[in-house]
């Protein structure tokens, strides 16, 4: 990866040469020049302080959601960068804000949306707060429901848009309880649900075929956060029994989705994706707009958008590199998330059969969730263990491997192992998000680091 992104990176110097060559030529400004020793310093010094980080890029990094972008992502941001466009207007960024639509598109038809609106965002975060933005001017005065287990930002930006927030319990797979929601919108006025697809926690797809039946008895909106999951869709739509298909292939019925092009789309940070299924909803944006301008092809992104400035490099970044690994089921990004599914299914399987090691609940996506067995009972006792093992894995001067903590109701491990004592509400276990292709063929010697740390 590096060496081909060193090759190429002259190319893309080159190609800003000849984007500036177009224009009159003139000298940058002495108030702008730096010198050559000062600047190598400056790196220096920032290649020091840039040491304080994890090896994110090694399969031996299994923990948060973190990985580098693919070279072809960076050297498409660079190319874009260099000329900065802004996808906030079509004249701030003609070109990127072309493709930031073709793309928008590509990811519509992905979900199985004919017709969309739909914009790339700083991030899921932000999707998210846009489509219960939309949500609120669509379902005024109604509350919005998620699980338990929704991402924490859902309620935070609940609270920002002012609107209220109920919390639906999850089942023992960690997924939104379909029967609780049902009984709550008897008692409550829902008017929308947010249905999690990949749950950030444990991966854990929401019942969304359920919701969408209920959504037809009690009139809300449904809103699909698959910041983490949504490009799994890729590989759900087949016989091969690879990742559950039934909410993914549902998802097009969604009234919104938001999916993280920064999360499994290989970007760097800055790519989140709102998506509406109706265009329509355009017009909560502005105020003086009529409707027919969201269907017109000249739409500014900034019109039907939250934020003002956004990088149009971040389209031509993800551009570049779906043209290479495109949206597809056995190559490109689909071929990446096979890997990473099967590294999930692999470790759960030796877990499974590991006397030091017990799964929390089976993976549906590739994020594992597991504490060690040491013959504790107690949920207080396995915290401790887990975070115990979490900090020898990392701190293995050799070998390290980074694993992930993560706070679960004690209620999910009781519904798997009802001979744990509950003697805490919460218990804390070890989590692995294996979103890296080669955590495939790490997956042996990640669990051995495991075991082999567990007292
Ligand atoms: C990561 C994540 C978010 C938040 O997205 P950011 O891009 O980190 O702001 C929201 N929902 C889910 C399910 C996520 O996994």
């Amino acid at each position: 990866m590096l060496d081909q992104l060193a090759a190429m990176l002259p190319d893309v110097i080159d190609a800003q040469r000849r984007f500036r060559a177009r224009w009159l030529p003139f000298h940058e400004d002495d108030s702008l020049q730096v010198d050559d020793r000062l600047l190598r310093e400056g790196l220096q010094e920032l290649e020091a302080r840039l040491q304080d980080n994890y090896p994110f890029f090694h399969p031996m990094y299994a923990g948060q959601m973190l990985k580098p972008p693919h070279h072809a992502a960076v050297l498409g941001y660079l190319a874009a960068m260099l000329i900065n466009p802004n996808n906030h207007a079509l004249d701030g960024g003609p070109a990127t804000g072309q493709i930031e639509k073709e793309l928008t598109t590509d990811l519509a038809r992905m979900f199985g949306y004919k017709e969309h609106l739909g914009h790339l965002t700083s991030s899921g975060t932000i999707a998210n707060l846009e489509a219960l933005y939309i949500a609120r001017h669509e379902q005024p005065g109604r509350a919005v429901a998620f699980s338990s287990q929704a991402h924490y930002t859902h309620s935070r930006m609940c609270e920002v848009l002012g609107i209220r927030a109920v919390e639906v319990p999850a089942d023992a797979g960690g997924r939104m309880d379909p029967d609780a929601l049902n009984t709550l919108c008897l008692s409550e006025d829902i008017g929308t649900v947010v249905a999690t697809l990949g749950t950030t926690g444990v991966g854990a797809l929401d019942p969304l075929p359920r919701m969408l039946e209920l959504r037809e008895r009690h009139g809300f909106r449904i809103h699909v956060d698959a910041a983490y999951g949504g490009f799994f869709t890729l590989i759900a739509d087949d016989a091969q029994d690879c990742v559950d298909s039934a909410a993914f292939e549902a998802i097009g019925e969604a009234d919104s989705i938001v999916v993280d092009p920064h999360k499994h789309g290989l970007q760097p940070y800055g790519c989140g994706c709102v998506l509406f299924r109706d265009p329509a909803v355009g017009r909560h944006y502005v105020h003086d707009s009529p409707y027919t301008y969201f269907t017109s092809d000249d739409l500014h992104l900034g019109e039907i958008s939250l934020e003002c400035s956004r990088a149009g490099a971040s389209a031509a970044a993800l551009w570049l590199t779906l043209r290479l690994l495109p949206l597809a089921s056995d190559t490109g990004l689909g071929a990446v998330l096979r890997r990473c599914r099967s590294a999930a299914l692999e470790w759960s399987e030796r877990i499974r059969t590991s006397d030091r090691l017990s799964l929390v609940l089976e993976p549906e996506l590739d994020i594992v969730a597991f504490f060690p067995d040491t013959g504790e009972r107690s949920a207080s006792g396995i915290s401790a263990h887990a975070a115990d093992v979490f900090e020898r894995t990392m701190n293995d001067e050799e070998n390290p491997l980074y694993l992930s903590k993560l706070r679960v109701p004690t209620s999910l491990l009781t519904a798997r192992y009802p001979d744990l004592r509950a003697d805490a509400e919460w218990t804390t276990v070890l989590r692995s998000a294996l979103m890296k292709p080669e955590h495939a063929s790490w997956v042996e010697r990640i669990h051995t680091t495991v075991e082999q740390h567990v007292m």
